[in-house]
């Protein structure tokens, strides 16, 4: 960890949470930001609208953390109690915010829902730090009491992203006295636990820049995190351990502070002017799901076919019915047409095809998880088969298979081999 860590807890506040009507997300994503900049989470709860609990809840935080985050409950209703609460455990009265109470005011001009209690959301912990809402009403805040730093966002996660990113960020790298800066090497091919154990020796020594693996869904992540008196500093310190972190790495690297392997393929695609189509299968069109979430992907991606009965594929795409069920539709021949043929009926320079068994049901001949994905160019036909698993979810194999197609783009556009599929001209 850099110079001195700081653990922090996350206090999520609303009894929606405990009822399991609204996923803690607030908790995940911030916990993901401040990990980046270096700001250690020891410790998620999740408490309801109860204001003794929640009284309880803020001791245990303070007995144990340096930094104190809460989400949710800063609204205008009886039951949103953080701010009374903590600065009833920190010892401030609540006083009002002039400016909020304007900025409310202004409000009202536009929202015919506004009532007088919506006030209520300008009252902020004396001498605190406040954190304009620019997606909603409520303002957030932040202050340092008791040797404690103490900072609150609003519940819903729009708002909670944006005063997190534009406020709270820049405010706890100034009490860390200095610039963090991370840039995270994104790896499909090679689990968090072979990267751990190829940098383990690095990791064991290095301080500040510090280095540290991360599992995400379907693939992993390499962070490197450094601390200087400037961010062109940290940026100096990092460039080196990228680099030789990258370049042990080799092609398991898609991209550098991306978010998925997707947005690496639409970045080489916009690079080289290239299109795809896809025909789905298991994945029941996540693949064009997921591409056509960037937005310029209509620049890219022609469409797609979803065939998910052996009728379909034969109908829409023109695969021969004989040889589907002679190979079965999870086979390496259909995986293969369908990638040919989306690329020929597309025009597309690439065509993908994805068939496989998503389970839970397996269909008597393959295991769950076995996947066969596919790609089509110019030169050549490609197909992986892929054994994702028997007891993994239907969801997790379908995400996977999709990352397998988008790796199999990847490395053709970049001229990598790719892994686990003979070239089939
Ligand atoms: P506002 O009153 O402006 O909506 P608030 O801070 O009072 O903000 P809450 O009333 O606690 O927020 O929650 C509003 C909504 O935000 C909830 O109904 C829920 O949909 C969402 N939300 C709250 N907390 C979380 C969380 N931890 N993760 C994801 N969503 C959340």
């Amino acid at each position: 960890m850099i110079d001195k860590g700081f653990d922090t807890e996350i206090l999520s506040v609303g009894t929606e949470l405990l009822l399991g009507h609204v996923t803690n997300t607030d908790a995940r994503d911030v916990s993901e930001m401040l990990s980046k900049i270096g700001i250690n989470v020891r410790y998620h709860t999740v408490v309801g609208d109860n204001p003794e609990r929640l009284r309880r809840c803020v001791e245990i935080a303070k007995s144990r953390a340096d930094i104190i985050i809460t989400t949710g409950g800063l609204g205008p209703t009886c039951d949103d109690l953080t701010k009374q609460i903590l600065a009833e455990c920190f010892g401030l009265p609540l006083v009002e915010n002039q400016a909020e109470r304007e900025g409310l005011y202004d409000y009202i001009k536009y929202s015919r829902n506004f009532t007088p209690n919506n006030y209520a959301q300008a009252l902020l912990p004396e001498g605190c730090t406040v954190f304009h809402n620019s997606c909603g009403t409520a303002p957030g805040c932040a202050f340092e009491k008791d040797g404690k730093t103490v900072v609150m966002l609003p519940g819903p996660p729009k708002e909670c992203q944006a005063m997190f990113v534009r406020s709270a960020i820049p405010y706890l790298q100034k009490l860390s006295g200095g610039q963090i800066v991370s840039h995270s090497l994104r790896i499909f091919g090679i689990g968090e636990s072979a990267v751990d154990q190829l940098f383990r020796e690095e990791m064991d020594r290095m301080v500040n820049p510090s280095m540290a693996p991360y599992a995400k869904e379907c693939d992993c992540l390499l962070q490197i995190t450094a601390k200087a008196d400037t961010a062109a500093e940290a940026e100096e310190m990092i460039r080196p351990v990228m680099e030789e972190a990258a370049g042990r790495l080799g092609e398991f690297v898609y991209g550098v502070d991306v978010e998925c392997v997707e947005e690496a393929v639409f970045a080489l695609m916009e690079k080289n002017g290239m299109t795809f189509a896809a025909a789905e299968s298991c994945t029941g069109g996540e693949v064009a799901a997921r591409f056509t979430d960037i937005p310029g992907a209509s620049a890219h991606f022609l469409g797609g076919a979803v065939t998910y009965t052996n009728e379909m594929k034969a109908k829409l795409l023109g695969i021969d019915p004989a040889l589907i069920a002679e190979k079965s539709p999870v086979s390496y021949e259909v995986a293969y047409e369908m990638a040919d043929r989306i690329r020929k009926i597309s025009g597309a320079d690439i065509g993908v095809g994805v068939t496989g068994l998503a389970g839970p049901d397996g269909d008597g001949i393959h295991e769950v998880g076995t996947v066969f994905v596919s790609m089509a160019a110019a030169d050549g036909v490609w197909v992986r088969e892929l054994h994702l698993g028997e007891h993994r979810t239907r969801s997790f194999i379908r995400r996977l298979a999709g990352n397998h197609v988008y790796d199999m783009m990847r490395r053709y556009m970049t001229g990598l081999r790719i892994l686990g599929a003979e070239k089939t001209i």
